[in-house]
């Protein structure tokens, strides 16, 4: 193990129990990987040996999308910073050890600048003010950044002034987006946008592949072990050149066009969200790529037609959400019977679930079980496994 793999203090971060967004940083990070790599070999050990976990180098600031809330207090000073866990109240942090520096950094230089261009901080119970969260997203490929302010009103007075100011302070700052939300809730974003400056979107590079990143697109947010998951999954697919190549839960098609862009002969993608499957057909677009088509909807009833079709794809991706699969996709599955499935987990025990039915209703041998450290500091564990049918 690396040095900067040791010298994580415990519970170093002052705000650590407050935020409860690193739950395992009362260990040192190899000590979390050992927890990690522990219980994926208690819940997969029975379907294959697993392998060593992929943790990260310097496992700090890998988050590409960060957001924070504003408030103001009793004593009219703006505050910046996390939810407690399981509350509303907004703990004011200035940096976090898992999020990208830059990012920090233009959170605290708009709060800084806020009262010089006579701006509020939204209060929900009062419902008035302006600014209510921020989020900035980084590629940390391009250097291309995009700030989102949320505000509760729409009206945003000087906001060309802001604008230039903030991106003369931080040139990497490609587009400025306001989104607004007057509603009560959770989420951070509401539905109407307005792009202040640049394109309304940002791009990022993965795996040699160009991605598009709007305000509301899901993206991976560690890209430094996206790339080392996303080559292990195209490794075990073993792509000669001519298979027909599915890519289910793909999101915003990102596994894919890897795939399409490193050997695969036709690729399929499917997905339930509609936004997400435009960005897809976006970026395949994007990257010139003519043997690739996207589906909207379930991935269980995509895979049921498909199963039903004469000509059977050769490699399935996986990756579903952290509900895991269900039957009707797993039983389509084995029926369709691919030559190889890749399993692209993001909780470990639906993982250990649904490679039980796998293993219980088909003949596939589990081959390869490959954790890799995506949330340094988390409790969340990836996995990618490979699967392979026994041929008669
Ligand atoms: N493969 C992508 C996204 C994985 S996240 C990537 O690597 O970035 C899981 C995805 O599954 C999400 O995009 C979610 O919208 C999608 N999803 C959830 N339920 C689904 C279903 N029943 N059918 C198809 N897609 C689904």
């Amino acid at each position: 193990m690396s040095n900067t793999k040791e010298n994580i203090k415990r519970g170093s971060c002052p705000v650590y129990k407050k935020c409860g967004g690193c739950q395992l940083q009362n260990l040192t990070y190899t000590e979390q990987l050992n927890f990690k790599q522990k219980k994926v070999e208690k819940l997969l050990s029975k379907f294959c040996k697993a392998d060593k976990i992929i943790g990260m180098n310097t496992p700090y600031h890998y988050r590409n999308k960060v957001q924070a809330a504003f408030r103001t207090d009793k004593n009219g000073k703006i505050i910046s910073g996390v939810y407690q866990s399981g509350t509303h109240h907004i703990v004011g942090i200035d940096e976090c050890m898992t999020e990208d520096v830059t990012a920090d950094k233009i959170i605290v230089a708009v709060r800084k600048m806020l009262k010089s261009f006579k701006l509020t901080t939204y209060d929900e119970d009062k419902q008035r003010g302006f600014l209510r969260h921020i989020l900035v997203k980084r590629g940390f490929a391009t250097n291309e950044v995009m700030l989102v302010l949320v505000t509760g009103t729409p009206v945003f007075p000087s906001k060309n002034n802001f604008v230039k100011a903030i991106t003369k302070q931080f040139p990497e700052i490609k587009t400025v987006v306001q989104n607004i939300n007057p509603y009560r809730t959770n989420l951070v974003l509401g539905d109407v946008q307005k792009v202040l400056y640049g394109k309304g979107y940002i791009e990022d590079i993965l795996c040699g592949c160009k991605f598009r990143i709007s305000p509301k697109s899901f993206y991976q947010i560690n890209p430094v072990q996206t790339e080392v998951l996303y080559n292990k999954a195209i490794e075990f697919a073993n792509l000669k050149g001519k298979e027909t190549v599915l890519d289910t839960y793909c999101g915003i098609g990102t596994i894919g066009i890897v795939a399409a862009k490193h050997g695969a002969g036709e690729v399929i993608g499917v997905e339930l969200n509609k936004d997400a499957v435009k960005d897809a057909v976006q970026n395949a677009r994007a990257n010139n790529l003519k043997n690739i088509r996207f589906y909207q909807g379930d991935a269980g009833e995509f895979m049921e037609a498909v199963a039903e079709e004469s000509e059977k794809p050769d490699v399935v991706f996986m990756d579903p959400p952290r509900a895991g699969s269900d039957e009707k996709f797993l039983s389509s599955l084995i029926k369709m019977s691919p030559k190889t499935v890749v399993y692209i987990s993001c909780n470990p025990e639906t993982l250990a679930r649904d490679l039980a039915y796998i293993d219980k209703n088909s003949t596939y041998k589990i081959l390869k079980i490959q954790p890799v450290d995506m949330f340094p500091h988390t409790a969340h564990i990836e996995t990618v496994c490979l699967l392979s049918r026994k041929d008669k």
